[in-house]
């Protein structure tokens, strides 16, 4: 370090710091990176690498973005995972001594963006940290560009920690720098995000307040801990952060990692988008604010009835009144971002288009009181009354911003005329002074007679009379004071001219300064507003998630359900909202569910390809559905308040990557039974397919029996072993159904619909020739089965398990005879293929099927 010119050792100085992030290190015009972070960041930005001097013996790796497009860049890296340090010049480099002084202002982490380009319009961008005690986890949220924070305490153990991070969009989390290595590793493994560590924990003064909902010591660290990292990161100040508030998790549909993934609420398993998600169906929102909270909704179904009531009632508000709805709809349009964008202003970050943007947002607001109040539900017109218009801010943007102010703040043309009497006066002057000029122009062609005499302006020479060549002879001689020579013309000041310029231009610079001032004072004022600017946000996007409900019932034809206490299910030709939807030829068969107080359990049979899990998880969406206050897809709905949904996919249709293992199937349903309660509903589909077929159907069996026993959950449970529907008879409250499906010609028929009872047939080859395996094959597979079901397997497998020397002769045996029967058929097969059928007489074919009749049935071959 020693040899290292002084700016390296600064550098190095500096970087030190922030080991973890790669540092943009102001130098002029560019931000320049060095050594190691140079030599990934050429790499993961695909800019050149070069090298430069720098004191030591060898050179360093450089490479460096231009201060202007960096932004672009920053984003690329925090997209990728990684945290960036800005490091500013933080003294004018014209003043300072010796090298300039340095400091990073602000670091960027995939947690903490509040830049509206790389933030996701319709999401929230969470910042999560984890701290532990003795007996719990306590996770606090924070999204930065919108100021939420919450908690979340989890008492039962780390898995439930995984799970509880997975349901939201976290992309980074901030933990102790000794929370356990298996934890960390887990956490980037399972949840792929960044990791940043934050020891400290104790609140500052300044934020004291954000934690007063807080009761005990461990939650106040917990949030410190957070609280503590943003300020590190942000260095400024955080005005609209809100005060913490507990997620009461008690208060919410339990649902897992893996159903919240199984069921594709938000995004599809395969694609990992949107399209084909539960939110893709339901998502009618007009506003960005109201899309986000419809996923966090989506994310946390309601217990409450009374709370979910209210919410239908709304809906079924909307619904009654199409024509206001539409204007409700209309005029959301307008409305901006304000949940950011309250969060922008607290930042220092906000332009004079975005305070428009606010403007006209306001703007808006009677209007949807309005709406609201013409709809005659009285729990929407009192959503009217709770909005607060923000009269005063309107007013004040209103009499302070001009129309369409320019995107920069420091060029002046913000604010209207008559705000401000010092900057009309400035105005005026320049005003004055250019009229002055346009005078003067005008009189000097009449008195020199030189109609194409000008005066003009130029940033070097300001005000100049500019007077062709062709036209010099007319000038009297002295008249003005030569101070430029062009190929065609002269240009000419005069003392006065001089006089009123600097006039003009001195009231225009001030005027400009002043519109800065008057803009930051603005800025400042509507910061006043950020808690109220919250508020309304949040009603506008509660009032945007309901209606969006409403429109989409209208849509879908979704029905309001009921809810009762004795855990029936009733549903009336149920359909699953999102393959009714991307079906395009065919159209949805829709069945009924019934599960009354004397059925927990139905074992469901049936082809593959019938419509099984599609049955399954219409269920657990439509109880979805309901709880987040929407309506649901059948004739009618009467089902119980679910306080858990646990979905346990067999491996078979488990298409996620590499963690289909029969042990995570065996996990997952671990997972299941020990916290379901009567309350709950499962799924399970399949389970057992991950192992032998003896060994997964004792499972089956043994968990089916556990739930049915000990549980009483209503399951859904769908098998191929057909051996398991002969349960009915044993287990009371379990009952087969089955999906019809038929057989014509040779081929299978779906039908898609629920019946009673088992299924008889598997239908597993009619499906394979459906997907046109070839011929052969199907024969092939086709003869086997038959053998099968002669039972001749079996028995071979159940002696295996006897005794390991029978195995063996009995394998032997088996083997020889089968090989035997090979041969002859080979032969058969061979002498076939030699007559010449088309030169036989019909008496020579008799024959000669004869003989090959009588050689196949004879020395005990063929078919037995
Ligand atoms: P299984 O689980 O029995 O193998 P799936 O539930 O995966 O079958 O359904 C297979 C396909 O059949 C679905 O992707 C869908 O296209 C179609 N399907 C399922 N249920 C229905 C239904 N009720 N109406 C129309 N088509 C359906
Ligand atoms: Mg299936």
């Amino acid at each position: 370090m020693a040899n290292h010119t002084p700016m390296m050792q600064q550098y190095l100085k500096i970087k030190a710091q922030y080991k973890d992030c790669f540092l943009f290190f102001r130098l002029g015009d560019f931000y320049e990176m060095f050594f190691d972070d140079a030599l990934s960041a050429s790499r993961e930005l695909e800019i050149t690498l070069t090298s430069r001097e720098g004191g030591g013996s060898e050179r360093i790796p450089m490479c460096g973005v231009p201060y202007h497009s960096a932004p672009n860049y920053i984003k690329t890296l925090v997209e990728k995972g990684f945290k960036v340090a800005i490091c500013e010049q933080v003294e004018d480099p014209k003043v300072a001594k010796g090298v300039v002084k340095r400091e990073v202002v602000q670091l960027i982490t995939p947690g903490t963006i509040m830049e509206g380009e790389m933030l996701q319009e319709r999401e929230n961008n969470y910042l999560a940290s984890i701290s532990n005690d003795s007996d719990s986890f306590i996770i606090t949220y924070t999204d930065l560009s919108v100021g939420e924070n919450s908690i979340a305490i989890i008492k039962n153990g780390w898995n439930a920690v995984i799970s509880e991070l997975f349901q939201r969009p976290v992309k980074e989390i901030v933990i102790s720098s000794n929370l356990s290595e298996n934890y960390q590793t887990e956490l980037q493994a399972r949840l792929q995000v960044t990791l940043s560590y934050q020891d400290e924990t104790i609140i500052e003064n300044a934020y004291v307040k954000l934690a007063d909902n807080l009761e005990t010591p461990e939650l106040k660290q917990a949030f410190g801990r957070m609280l503590n990292y943003i300020q590190r990161t942000q260095k400024r100040s955080l005005d609209h952060l809100k005060p913490a508030q507990i997620i009461a998790l008690n208060q919410f549909m339990n649902l897992d990692m893996y159903s919240k993934r199984n069921l594709e609420l938000t995004e599809t398993i395969l694609r990992k988008g949107k399209h084909g998600s539960l939110l893709w169906v339901l998502d009618h929102t007009i506003t960005a604010m109201g899309a986000r909270m419809l996923k966090k909704w989506l994310e946390r179904p309601l217990l409450n009835q009374s709370l979910i009531d209210d919410r239908f009632d709304i809906v079924e508000g909307f619904l009654e009144q199409f024509f206001e709805r539409e204007k409700l709809r209309e005029a959301l349009k307008s409305i901006y971002d304000l949940e950011r964008l309250a969060g922008r202003v607290a930042f220092g970050n906000v332009h004079a288009r975005d305070l428009h943007q606010l403007k006209q947002s306001l703007n808006r607001v009677p209007e949807i009181k309005n709406v609201l109040s013409s709809f005659s539900h009285q729990k929407i017109t009192s959503l009217s009354d709770a909005i607060d218009g923000l009269d005063d801010l309107h007013q004040m943007l209103q009499d302070s911003l001009i129309e369409d102010p320019p995107p920069t703040i420091k060029e002046g043309g913000i604010i209207k005329d008559g705000y401000h009497a010092q900057l009309d006066d400035y105005r005026y002057a320049s005003k004055n002074g250019k009229q002055w000029i346009a005078e003067l122009e005008k009189q000097e062609k009449i008195n020199t007679n030189i109609k194409s005499l000008k005066i003009g302006y130029n940033r070097v020479f300001g005000y100049y009379i500019e007077v062709t060549k062709a036209n010099l002879h007319l000038l009297p001689d002295n008249r003005y004071e030569r101070k430029q020579t062009l190929s065609n013309a002269e240009r000419f000041i005069t003392p006065e001219l001089k006089e009123k310029e600097s006039l003009i231009l001195e009231a225009e610079e001030k005027s400009v300064d002043l519109e800065y001032q008057l803009f930051i004072e603005i800025r400042e004022q509507v910061k006043a507003y950020i808690p109220a600017l919250q508020k309304l946000a949040e009603t506008i996007s509660k009032i945007d998630v309901l209606q969006g409900f409403a429109t989409a019932s209208e849509i879908n034809r979704y029905v309001r359900p009921r809810f009762n206490i004795n855990r029936d299910i009733n549903i009336k030709q149920g359909r699953h909202p999102v393959i009714e939807k991307v079906m395009k030829n065919e159209s949805f068969v829709p069945n009924n569910v019934s599960m009354q107080s004397n059925t927990d359990m139905l074992l469901i049979t049936g082809p593959n390809m019938s419509g099984k899990s599609t049955y399954m998880r219409q269920l657990a969406l439509t109880a979805i559905m309901a709880q987040i206050g929407c309506f649901v897809p059948s004739e009618a709905a009467d089902i119980p308040i679910f306080d858990q949904i646990f979905t346990r996919i067999g491996a078979a249709d488990d298409l996620v990557s590499g963690q289909s293992t029969f042990m995570v199937e065996m996990l997952e349903a671990q997972h299941a039974l020990t916290n379901a309660t009567e309350n709950s509903l499962i799924l399970l589909d399949e389970i057992g397919r991950g192992t032998s077929t003896y060994d997964g159907m004792a499972l089956a069996q043994a968990i089916i029996e556990y739930v049915h026993d000990h549980i009483h959950a209503k399951t859904l449970f769908s098998t191929h072993y057909h051996e398991l529907t002969s349960l009915e008879e044993a287990l009371q409250k379990l009952k087969n159904i089955h999906v019809r499906a038929e057989e014509y010609e040779g081929n299978v028929v779906f039908l898609h619909q629920i019946q009673d009872g088992a299924a008889d047939e598997s239908y597993g080859i009619h499906v394979a020739k459906l997907a046109q395996l070839p011929d052969k094959l199907i024969d092939r597979a086709s003869e086997i089965l038959k053998q099968f079901e002669n039972n001749e397997q079996p028995k071979q497998v159940s002696s295996v398990k006897k005794d390991e020397d029978a195995q063996l002769t009995l394998f032997a045996e088996e083997s020889v005879r089968y090989e035997k029967n090979n041969n002859k058929q080979n032969k058969l097969l061979k002498e076939l293929q030699n007559i010449n059928v088309l030169e036989m007489t019909p008496l020579d074919a008799l024959n000669e099927l004869y003989r090959l009749h009588k050689k196949a049935t004879d020395s005990g071959g063929g078919k037995s």
